[in-house]
C-alpha cells in the first residue's frame, strides 16, 4: 500500500532544470477575456521586471496543470482509473487509508500536499510577441461570425524559457524506484520529444513546449544538510 504522506520530512530532492522552446506561437493565459473592442482582447500574462520591461511568463501552476492532466491520461492509457481532482469523496476516502493513488501521490490532492513544485516559467531570450486577429464563434448559434472580430496577442516561436522542477521524496534519477518515478520520467520524456503544450488554442497546435538542455541535480540530507548525491543529462 504506497504512503505518500511523507512530506514531513525531507529525504530526497531532486532539481530538473533546462530550457523550454515553444515550438510552435504561444498564447499565454487561459481565456481572462476582455470587452471585446479593446486593443488587444485576451492578453498573455505579463510581468514586469525591476528594470521596467514587461514580459510574458508562463505561471508554473498553469505548467503543473498541463503536466497533472498528461499524466491522467498517460495513467488512464494504460488502463487504470483515474479519479477526478474535484472527486472529494474518493480523496477523503484516500486520506482516511492513507492509500494514495498515483496522480495524488505525486501532484497533490486537497488532502495531500504536492511532491513536485514548478517554478514560473520565465523567457530568456526576447520574447516578441505579435497579434493576432480571428473571427468569432457566435455563441448562440454555434456559427462562425464574421461580425465579432477578436484579436490575441501571441509568442512568437522558437523563444528560450527557464524551466525548473523540484521534486521532494520521489526518486526519479538515476534509477526511478517507484510508479511516481516512472511516470516522472515519462513526462520529462514528453517534454523532450515536444509533445507538451499550453496555453490556449491547443487544438490548433499552439504552445507545443520542447525541453532542451535538460538536467537533473539529486540531493539528500546528511545531519541536517542537502549533501549533492547525483547529477546528470538525464540521456
Ligand atoms: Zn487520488
Amino acid at each position: 500500500m504506497p504512503r505518500y504522506d511523507d512530506l514531513d520530512r525531507l529525504e530526497v530532492l531532486t532539481v530538473v532544470t533546462g530550457q523550454l522552446v515553444n515550438e510552435t506561437p504561444l498564447r499565454v493565459g487561459a481565456g481572462r477575456e476582455t470587452p471585446f473592442g479593446s486593443a488587444v482582447d485576451i492578453a498573455p500574462i505579463t510581468i514586469r521586471f525591476a528594470d521596467g520591461r514587461s514580459v510574458p511568463y508562463i505561471p508554473g501552476s498553469s505548467m503543473k496543470g498541463v503536466l497533472r492532466s498528461l499524466a491522467e491520461a498517460m495513467v488512464r492509457a494504460q488502463g487504470k482509473v483515474v479519479h477526478s481532482p474535484w472527486d472529494f469523496e474518493k480523496i477523503e476516502d484516500e486520506a482516511r487509508n492513507g492509500n494514495y493513488c498515483i496522480i495524488c501521490g505525486t501532484f497533490g490532492s486537497t488532502k495531500l500536499a504536492s511532491h513536485i513544485r514548478i517554478y514560473d516559467v520565465y523567457p530568456e531570450t526576447d520574447a516578441l510577441t505579435f497579434v493576432k486577429t480571428s473571427v468569432g464563434i457566435n455563441r448562440e448559434f454555434r456559427g462562425v461570425d464574421p461580425g465579432i472580430l477578436y484579436t490575441e496577442q501571441q509568442v512568437v516561436p522558437h523563444v528560450r524559457w527557464s524551466f525548473r522542477m523540484d521534486v521532494v521524496n520521489i526518486r526519479v534519477f538515476p534509477e526511478p524506484q517507484d510508479e511516481r518515478g516512472e511516470l516522472l520520467i515519462r513526462l520529462i520524456g514528453m517534454l523532450v520529444d515536444g509533445m507538451v503544450q499550453v496555453g490556449a488554442r491547443r487544438t490548433l497546435g499552439y504552445g507545443r513546449l520542447r525541453l532542451e538542455k535538460g538536467s537533473y541535480r539529486v540531493y539528500e540530507v546528511e545531519e541536517g544538510r542537502l549533501v549533492k548525491k547525483a547529477e546528470g543529462d538525464g540521456g
